[in-house]
């Protein structure tokens, strides 16, 4: 009868340890997703033609004009 209570006293030790380590580590790794996004089309054809949005500088595939940096 003893043990058993001592057993449910860790159970409920461990998963409010458990909850907490959860919830700390969701904090942790949440920020990185826009910043990825906003680095994958940085150049543009000025006629803004669709699909002309690259990473690196170059040609448009629509029109052959030259990507222009957007700011
Ligand atoms: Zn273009």
């Amino acid at each position: 009868m003893k043990g058993k209570t001592l057993f449910a006293a860790t159970l409920l030790l461990a998963g409010s340890l458990l909850g907490a380590c959860g919830s700390k580590s969701a904090e942790t790794a949440a920020p990185p997703a826009p910043a990825a996004k906003a680095a994958a089309a940085v150049y543009e054809c000025p006629m803004r033609c669709a699909g002309s949005t690259s990473a690196k500088p170059g040609t448009c595939p629509v029109c052959g004009m030259k990507l222009e940096k957007k700011s």
